[in-house]
């Protein structure tokens, strides 16, 4: 399949990894919207979150999410934990991602 996510999982394509385990790669954002912006990967493709029907997953994003807001520090300040989905969520790579933001106060960011 050519998806870019999935060949980053492989490391088939570069990235700067952050954090990895056996579901989860985390990676920094090629074009960052914040100070901080990390995309939480699983390794295994769903092309949206419609199509995870993996709850046990979905709620181990979340706690790599936690995991990598505490090994980047800004758990205390705080982060923003976004997965844009489908063309009007703003989704553009079509492979289950979770963005964690922070570095800056988000306020408005959310209109
Ligand atoms: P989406 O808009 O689908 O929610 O987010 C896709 C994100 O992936 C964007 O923020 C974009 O900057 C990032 N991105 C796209 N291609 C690459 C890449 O090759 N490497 C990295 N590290 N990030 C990428
Ligand atoms: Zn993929």
């Amino acid at each position: 399949m050519d998806c870019i996510f999935c060949k980053i999982t492989t490391k088939d394509i570069p990235s700067a990894i952050v954090l990895e385990d056996d579901k989860f790669i985390a990676i920094k954002d090629i074009n960052p919207q914040a100070p901080v912006h990390i995309l939480i990967i699983p390794k295994k493709h769903f092309s949206t979150l419609l199509e995870c029907k993996d709850k046990g997953l979905l709620g181990d994003m979340l706690s790599m999410a936690n995991q990598v807001a505490e090994k980047l520090d800004v758990n205390k300040k705080g982060f923003r934990i976004t997965i844009n989905t489908n063309r009007e969520g703003g989704q553009t790579v079509f492979h289950l991602h979770m963005h964690l933001l922070a570095g800056r106060p988000l306020s408005g960011v959310m209109g």
